[in-house]
């Protein structure tokens, strides 16, 4: 199979025609423009790779084989798999089982009844919880939770509600089972809310630091391996179901490689990971970066895929999104901006050199221009004795990043990662920035216009839903989740711009811009038909987008019930049995 793909691959790099090939599949009846601007209707897909592209479906149906599967688009959108750039999937599918979410809820009342629902069923000694991935401003009551609302629907069961990483709602029971009194010491730059008569609220604030929400998301019962497995892939297929096709994972805090990647490295190496993974690796421990960064290129090469079958399937991309804790800030746009660490810039040196020396790419989180400010100068150092363009490096969020530094980090051939954040804390930043500032929050068309790489990604499944629509919606209308408008006509995108910073964007932050990404001949063939029409249907409908079928490789990975009865397939059950996935997604 493989000495085939490069067979082929090696036949489009050279111009040369094989349509003689059988096509293993043939989509037909679908609506498609390429980022040129050109509109098709139909393509061939042979040993997972496009291969014709067409505004004739007839003639194409006529080339099919006893072998050849056929789909129908049935008039629909078809788009290349969206690429999420800054997703904390593998993470995220530990945990998955395990959460309501609240994503696409817009009442409050709605959000309570959905979680009293997962309490009814949650054994004694588990937690119900909702782990981000929302914003108060999407409920019309435009307001988290209080302590006592949940309290309310869950008398004995622990309840945990995190509201991004600015802070979390706790209900009785889970003050009691976590042990939480007037006299508990939170963390460094954090703190347990008190009301005017000194009684705990039940919410826990960062301010700005998160250590607090960590901490506690942490004490929480985890899943066995199994079910992590099992939670892994209902992640997975929930992906799927939403159109993306390839994620590349940011790490993340509290998982470490490569122990708490098991579930999904089980599933790529058996070959059963369905999405394209490439992953940077996140040091957990402060002082211990450089060690952890070491022992990993030693024991791993750069680029190295560990799926079985699917080409770039899983593989160790690069270090980051974080790469030293001391150069490090968080997007708590409540608080005050963080200062990075005093001593921060030395370490980091020490750490994107090694990168270099070892040919890893490396990604940076970092919301502030302050923090981007220094991070450049310690780059720019660099780059006099070892060339930062030898390897792919990005910066991540950039929220606030001046027109100097974006043609500083264009100067030395970096990347920005840009993730719908925004929409869901817009608002806090509004509050905080003011209107001018926001408008350019972050500045991603001036990027795009400096000829920057760009990639959009959500950041989910904390500070922002995982829903890749969520962030689509935002970039093209300027306006958050809960429709507050941030930007006008200068720092929105076209919808099929939009779609290509999404697709073909992404793909550059793992090397793979080339071979996916796009509906073109020789490239995967990984594809969505949509259940509308993204680039014509209004803004607010956006949030509504869905895959009708999701293809990766050329396999069908996805199909709605409704659109392809014949290809439906009834999806395993979540476990363990109470997990609120099988409540509330099916
Ligand atoms: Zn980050």
């Amino acid at each position: 199979m493989k000495l085939v793909k490069q067979l082929v691959a090696a036949a489009v790099a050279s111009g040369l025609s094989f349509s003689l090939m059988a096509a293993d599949l043939i989509v037909y009846n679908a609506k498609i423009q390429t980022f040129d601007g050109k509109e098709y209707s139909a393509f061939s897909v042979t040993n997972g790779r496009f291969e014709q592209l067409t505004t004739d479906s007839q003639s194409l149906l006529a080339q099919k084989t006893a072998t050849t599967q056929l789909i129908d688009a049935k008039g629909r959108r078809v788009i290349p798999g969206i690429n999420d750039s800054h997703l904390h999937v593998v993470r995220g599918g530990r945990f998955y089982n395990l959460e309501t979410r609240w994503e696409g809820l817009t009442s409050l009342k709605d959000a309570l009844a959905l979680l009293k629902k997962n309490v009814e069923v949650t054994p004694e000694g588990q937690w119900a919880r909702v782990v981000g991935g929302f914003s108060p401003y999407q409920f019309k009551e435009k307001r988290l939770p209080t302590s006592a609302e949940l309290t309310e629907i869950a008398p004995n069961t622990p309840v945990f509600v995190l509201h991004l990483y600015s802070g979390a709602v706790l209900n009785k029971k889970a003050m009691q089972v976590l042990g939480i009194s007037k006299d508990s010491v939170a963390p460094k730059d954090s703190y347990y809310e008190k009301d005017a008569q000194g009684e705990l609220t039940g919410r826990l604030i960062a301010d700005p630091n998160p250590t607090i929400l960590y901490k506690t998301i942490a004490a929480l019962p985890q899943l066995s391996q199994e079910d992590q497995l099992n939670s892994s892939k209902q992640f997975y297929s929930k992906l799927l179901s939403l159109g993306v096709t390839s994620v590349v994972d940011a790490g993340g805090g509290g998982h470490d490689f490569p122990d708490n990647y098991q579930a999904s490295t089980v599933l790529a190496v058996t070959g059963k990971l369905p999405i394209r993974v490439s992953n940077y690796l996140f040091p957990q421990t402060p002082g211990k970066e450089l060690s952890s960064f070491s022992q990993w290129m030693s024991n791993y090469k750069n680029n190295q895929n560990l799926h079985l079958h699917l080409d770039n399937g899983y593989v160790v991309e690069g270090g980051g999104e974080l790469l030293a804790w001391k150069a490090s800030d968080y997007e708590n746009f409540m608080s005050a901006r963080p200062e990075l660490d005093a001593d921060a810039d030395p370490e980091l040196e020490q750490i994107v050199r090694l990168h270099l020396v070892q040919g890893w790419p490396f990604r940076i989180h970092a919301t502030y221009d302050e923090s981007i400010e220094r991070m450049l100068t310690v780059f720019e150092t660099i780059n006099q004795t070892q060339p930062l363009n030898k390897v792919r490096w990005i910066i991540d969020h950039a929220e606030t990043i001046s027109d100097k530094n974006l043609k500083r980090v264009k100067a030395l051939g970096g990347a920005i990662a840009v993730q719908g954040r925004m929409a869901f804390a817009g608002e806090d930043f509004l509050q905080r920035y003011g209107k001018a500032k926001t408008e350019q929050s972050p500045p991603f068309k001036k990027m795009l216009e400096l000829g920057i790489p760009v990639g959009f990604g959500t950041d989910g499944t904390r500070v922002a839903s995982f829903n890749p629509w969520a962030t689509y919606y935002w970039a093209v209308s300027g306006k958050t989740v809960g429709g507050t408008r941030l930007y006008g006509k200068e720092n929105t995108l076209d919808r099929l711009t939009a779609l290509k910073v999404f697709t073909s964007g992404s793909a550059y932050f793992s090397g793979e811009e080339l071979v996916k990404g796009q509906i073109q001949p020789g490239m995967y063939a990984d594809f969505v038909v949509l259940n509308q029409d993204i680039l014509k249907v209004s803004e607010e409908k956006l949030l509504q987008t869905e895959a009708e079928l999701t293809v990766v490789d050329g396999e069908v990975q996805y199909v709605s019930q409704t659109a392809y009865p014949a290809l439906y397939k009834k999806p395993e059950a979540a476990t363990p049995a109470w997990s609120p996935v099988n409540i509330n997604h099916r």
